[in-house]
């Protein structure tokens, strides 16, 4: 996957490095100053935009005033100075425009930038973070992050686009439409500004509303596509227990409260303009009367109200941008806060600086006293566990179901840290390890496979970039794993796109192809978890051979159900609630007749029983 997007020939830009959030340390709701550093990778272009944005606004400084100008010379009746007069005005009109447009096309820029930004450094957060916050209670519904990601994103760029895009420029012609009314008439602007406390009072007002109902929406947008994303991988469960009304019962509710919030959202965007707006009119009532009052008395020259009433106008519509813009803010806060939310969750596992690099790892693997527990159960589920585990051996683990088996092998890839005890591979404590290198010689066959969109050799060469030289090191890989045969079956071989997480390749081939993936990275130490157990009596066959030839030359640590795989380990550890209650070979804990021998009795009676 990395290859791809690499061979895109466009550079990617690594801003994403520079920015350090931890610096940021700011409490949830205040999230706007998390933007800070994603704009301040764009300052250059911010600035550019910005100098567009001044010389628009001075384009019309110098405008406003000609409307008047031009007014008292068809007056008179000078028609050279008026063409001249018509002229310039046409050319300020035409440089503002261009300038606009730079203006907004720079701050486009900056906006989609900073949200290409954001994007990278949230999936990097997520990524990296522990496998502790995607499992478990408290985990994230990848709907709902993948949804983040994507959509509130985007809308944080837009948030950031209208608040470049009307912020400055808009206070810089406030101020300079300001300024010009002031030099025209000081009275008349003292009337204009009673209407400014106003106006921003009703748009806090409503803005703070406008930001709850927005979270309201954001959330129920969220249910909705987290609701999607688990319901059509999951599609043959719902026809097979004729469950459609029923997810479409469920699914019509959630789209009923997104409807509720949604309209909640309109209607509440809808009315702040309109309040602005009647602010306006009563000021432009007030203001009118004024005005009048002063020209009826002589002291104001009908040009000067002209022009007056210009720079009036052009100062209304940054007033009213600037609350458009403060309303888009408030609104796309809570996407912000949602997505930034994401990037304050803290890892646990983490290297310390001076991490050891395995190399030539023996494969010596113990545990000593083990104690564990996942953050959102009461109970311990290994307790004071310990193995000892000699390189090159093969090891079972065996017993009941939720017994701690899979934990014990995630604790060994480190995805986990013991609460007590410690984990040594060849003696060296993994949490001194550097995560890479405990990976890259710890490899895991899981119970549930997960293939990828990509080719079949992407998907063996997982997480690694290849190329053409080590095509023969994929192939020998999957002629190990016994899965050579079927590959070169397929269309295009090795380049057979696999699609919808390899939907189309049986349990088995899958399983296979999971193994390849495990031993093409050479492991010292290979766990296999239950990679049999869903198998039929021909895949488990092929898959068991795959297996056997794998074993040779490492540590291997199977964990099984079926105890056909395990009878030729070296040593057998029966684990339930978290202890060894039994260990030895096969014979001896048959001879001794406790738990493995009569869980075994039963599995032959089972076997027998069912054939
Ligand atoms: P086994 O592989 O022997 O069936 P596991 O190691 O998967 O057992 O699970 C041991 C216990 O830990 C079970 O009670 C299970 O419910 C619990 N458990 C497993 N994974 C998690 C998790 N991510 N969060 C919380 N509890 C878990
Ligand atoms: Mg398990």
């Amino acid at each position: 996957k990395a290859a791809t997007c690499h061979s895109s020939g466009e550079e990617i830009p690594t801003v994403i490095a520079l920015i350090d959030m931890n610096q940021w340390k700011l409490p949830l709701r205040h999230a706007l100053p998390r933007l800070l550093p994603f704009l301040a990778a764009q300052r250059i272009l911010i600035c550019k935009a910005w100098a567009c944005a001044l010389i628009s606004v001075l384009a019309l400084f110098f405008f406003a005033p000609m409307t008047g100008q031009i007014s008292s010379i068809l007056d008179k009746g000078e028609f050279i100075c008026l063409f001249r007069e018509c002229l310039l005005a046409a050319l300020l009109l035409a440089l503002r425009s261009v300038t606009t447009f730079l203006q907004q096309s720079l701050l486009w820029e900056v906006s989609l930038k900073a949200t290409y930004d954001i994007r990278c450094h949230v999936f990097g957060c997520v990524v990296q973070n522990d496998i502790a916050y995607f499992e478990g209670g408290g985990g994230a519904a990848s709907g709902d992050l993948a949804f983040r990601i994507t959509s509130e994103a985007e809308d944080t760029g837009d948030s950031i686009y209208s608040l470049l895009q009307t912020l400055i420029p808009s206070a810089l012609q406030l101020l300079v439409m300001s300024v010009r009314m002031v030099s025209l008439s000081p009275l008349l602007s003292i009337v204009s500004l009673v209407a400014v406390p106003c106006m921003c009072f009703v748009v806090a007002v409503l803005g703070e509303k406008l930001k709850l109902i927005s979270r309201e929406g954001q959330n129920s947008v969220a249910a909705l596509s987290s609701f999607l994303n688990e319901i059509f991988p999951s599609i043959s469960a719902i026809k097979a227990y004729t469950a459609e009304e029923f997810e479409q019962q469920y699914f019509q509710e959630l789209a009923w409260t997104d409807f509720k919030a949604r309209m909640k959202k309109k209607r509440m965007k809808a009315l702040i303009p309109e309040a602005i707006l009647a602010v306006y009119a009563l000021t432009a009532l007030l203001l009118f009367a004024a005005a009048s009052s002063a020209a009826s008395l002589g002291s104001f020259p009908a040009n000067r109200m002209v022009s007056f009433v210009t720079s009036l106008y052009f100062l209304i519509n940054p007033i009213q941008a600037v609350g458009r813009s403060y309303n888009e803010l408030k609104q796309g806060e809570p996407a912000i806060e949602r997505l930034f939310e994401i990037t304050s969750s803290k890892k646990k596992v983490i290297e310390v600086d001076d991490a050891l690099d395995l190399s030539d790892v023996k494969g010596d693997v113990q545990f000593r006293e083990v104690t564990f527990r996942y953050d959102d159960c009461l109970a311990n589920v290994l307790k004071g566990l310990s193995l000892d585990i000699h390189g090159g051996e093969t090891v079972a683990l065996v017993g009941p179901s939720g017994g701690g088996k899979t934990t014990v092998a995630k604790l060994l890839l480190r995805l986990y840290d013991p609460l007590e005890g410690c984990i040594l591979i060849d003696g060296h404590d993994v949490k001194e390890l550097s995560l890479k290198s405990l990976r890259k010689n710890v490899a895991i066959v899981p119970q549930e496979v997960e293939l990828f969109s990509g080719t079949v050799a992407e998907n063996i060469a997982f997480g690694e970039m290849f190329d053409a030289d080590d095509m023969e090191r994929i192939k020998e890989a999957a002629v190990l794993a016994n899965a050579h045969y079927f590959i070169s079956k397929l269309e295009n071989g090795y380049q057979t796109k696999l699609v919808d997480r390899a939907s189309c390749l049986s349990g088995g081939q899958r399983q296979r192809l999971a193994i390849a993936r495990a031993i093409y990275r050479k492991p010292a130490i290979l766990i296999l978890d239950e990679a049999t157990s869903a198998l039929d009596n021909i895949s488990e066959k092929l898959v068991r051979d795959a297996l056997d030839r794998c074993m040779v030359g490492r540590t291997v640590i199977v964990i099984a159900h079926r105890l056909e795989t395990v009878q030729k380990a070296d040593r057998i550890y029966f684990l339930d609630e978290g202890r060894v209650y039994e260990e030895g070979t096969h014979a001896s804990l048959l001879a001794k007749g406790g738990r493995y021998a009569s869980l075994f009795a039963k599995k032959e009676y089972a076997n027998r029983s069912t054939p």
